[in-house]
């Protein structure tokens, strides 16, 4: 069986460790690989060869790092189709979908190859007579990234290439679920002529996880996982000085209005509801619709979704598989509790056969196809939670105002969707909605890289977003430098407060 190990320095390493892991093919159930879990003696390893290799990388021109940078970008878009594959197969999500995250994870490498502009500086001259100031940002040192299952590839992207390309030296530690995507990505930058050790994967756990919270040579942490995690890597990262960006999970909301175009708005909820699954951080899991349109609206999501086809990811299918056993289960007990606590279930995604063309080994796979409940309440769980999975809940509401309510008294900030063919409406909304990204008749409103990624409330601790200027600004730390070199009129003592004149 295939093991899947570190990649330190600039080459695989197998780590001292004794503990492993299973990794799963989430289509057939079946276990595919085994995975190295760090020792604190790896996390150390993996911390010295950053920090060994950040001196040099730092002092390496913007010239050379771009060319670097622009090397990556071509065998990232040349190699997408292998790296496509690596994910479907550890996570589940269909081809199509791995290809989209890899070329949205792409946008940022796009963005990090004008770093030189990113990084420029502002000049003042003579602001004091003949003193000039000007500032610089400078890398920060040994970066760490922990990332989640769910864009094994994409969300690791909405980190280091800038963190690479502001000079610093990245320890990446991907999720457990899905590990072999950041090793794959480790070989591209090799290949890139990247020097050893400026890019290295830890695979790991909470020991992993706690062991570059704590390291005193890591000078910050870029987490992306669910919410009780971001807090806890907040608080623990921010406790030993390190500067911490943690994005947490989301509950994100579509309101659609009575003037809503319906048919648009119905592709959308379903695309944003089952797409990957529901295992987006910016996936729709509360459709709140305004009660003179709920009927419509609900029949025409019923006759999209019978037209889904739920199997392999490989296999041309809409909807793969979840990621892991325990993870369906605990998608499928929250459809147990919907029905327990009153909601009405109008599609039932228990009762899926998975697409299997075939073959028998899909039987085993982690399947729940997609589900639709109506009239849920905002005391249930399936509206409180956070679930993960492919379960839309119809929220209705008599107004506007009602729908505002609810989605800014919800817990979460991550996205949130109108549909509106009232451009009145929609300002308003943008305007008062308590949530870090909005679409206006766009179901997942994911930022293009340059701009910057990240929600409001408990969706992210801290105050940096992802990728944009904000991910310069997070990977970089500003200086200012006020100059002034002598000539006949230096000034003479002055035991005062510097001023200017
Ligand atoms: P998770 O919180 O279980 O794991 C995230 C990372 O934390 C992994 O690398 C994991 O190894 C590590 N981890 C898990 N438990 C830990 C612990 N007790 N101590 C220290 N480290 C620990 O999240 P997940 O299930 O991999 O991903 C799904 C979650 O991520 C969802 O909540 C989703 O909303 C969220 N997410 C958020 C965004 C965003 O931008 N806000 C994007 C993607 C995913």
């Amino acid at each position: 069986m295939p093991h899947v190990g570190h990649w330190i320095a600039g080459a695989p390493a197998a780590g001292t460790g004794d503990r492993s892991a299973d990794v799963y093919d989430p289509a057939t159930g079946k276990r595919t690989k085994t995975l190295a879990l760090a020792s604190q003696d790896d996390v150390d390893a993996a911390v010295a060869a950053a920090k060994a290799a950040f001196p040099a990388w730092r002092d390496t021109s913007l010239a050379r790092r771009t060319t670097i940078l622009f090397k990556f970008r071509e065998l990232l878009n040349q190699r997408k189709p292998e790296l496509a594959e690596i994910i479907t197969a550890e996570h589940g999500k269909v081809l199509s979908d791995a290809l989209g995250e890899v070329s949205r994870g792409q946008e940022i490498v796009e963005l990090a190859c004008g770093i030189n502009h990113l990084l420029k500086g502002a000049f003042t001259e003579n602001a004091s007579t003949k003193v000039d100031v000007f500032s610089v940002r400078q890398p920060l040192g040994v970066v760490s990234i922990i990332s989640p299952f769910n864009f094994p590839a994409m969300v690791p992207m909405w980190f280091f290439p800038l963190a690479i390309a502001a000079g610093n030296a990245v320890v990446l530690k991907p999720s457990e679920k899905d590990p072999s995507a950041a090793n794959f990505i480790a070989q591209l930058w090799k290949d890139a002529g990247l020097p050893d050790g400026v890019f290295n994967v830890l695979q790991g756990d909470k020991v992993a996880v706690d062991g570059l919270l704590e390291h005193p040579d890591v000078a910050s942490v870029s987490f992306v996982g669910s919410t009780p995690i971001a807090q806890y890597v907040y608080e623990t990262g921010t406790r030993h000085g390190k500067r911490v960006q943690a994005l947490g999970g989301a509950k994100n909301h579509m309101l659609v209005l009575p003037d809503a175009d319906l048919d648009l708005a119905a592709d959308a909820a379903v695309n944003g509801g089952f797409g990957s699954a529901g295992e987006r951080c910016m996936a729709i899991s509360a459709l709140v619709a305004v009660d003179s349109v709920a009927d419509e609206l609900i029949g025409k999501i019923k006759e999209r979704v019978a037209t889904l086809r739920t199997g392999d990811g490989r296999r041309g299918c809409d909807m793969g598989p979840l990621v892991t056993g325990p993870h369906r289960d605990k998608v499928t007990g929250y459809v147990d509790a919907g029905v327990a606590e009153g909601a009405e279930l109008v599609i039932d995604g228990r009762e899926v056969v998975p697409d299997a063309q075939d073959d028998e080994a899909v039987a085993e796979g982690f399947w729940l196809g997609p589900t639709l409940f109506d009239k849920v309440g905002t005391d249930m769980s399936i509206y409180t939670d956070e679930i993960f999975g492919p379960v839309l809940s119809v929220v209705r509401v008599g107004s506007y105002d009602e729908g505002l309510d609810l989605i800014n008294r919800n817990r979460y900030g991550n996205g949130v969707a109108i549909f509106t063919n009232d451009g009145g409406a929609a300002r308003k909304f943008r305007n008062e909605v308590q949530v870090g990204m909005i679409g206006i008749n766009v179901p997942v409103p994911v930022p293009v890289g340059y701009f910057s990624f990240g929600g409001w409330k408990q969706s992210l601790f801290g105050d940096t977003h992802a990728h944009g200027v904000e991910g310069v600004h997070f990977f970089t730390r500003g200086k200012v430098v006020t100059e002034r070199w002598l000539d006949p009129s230096h000034g003479g003592l002055n035991l005062g407060f510097p001023q200017n004149d």
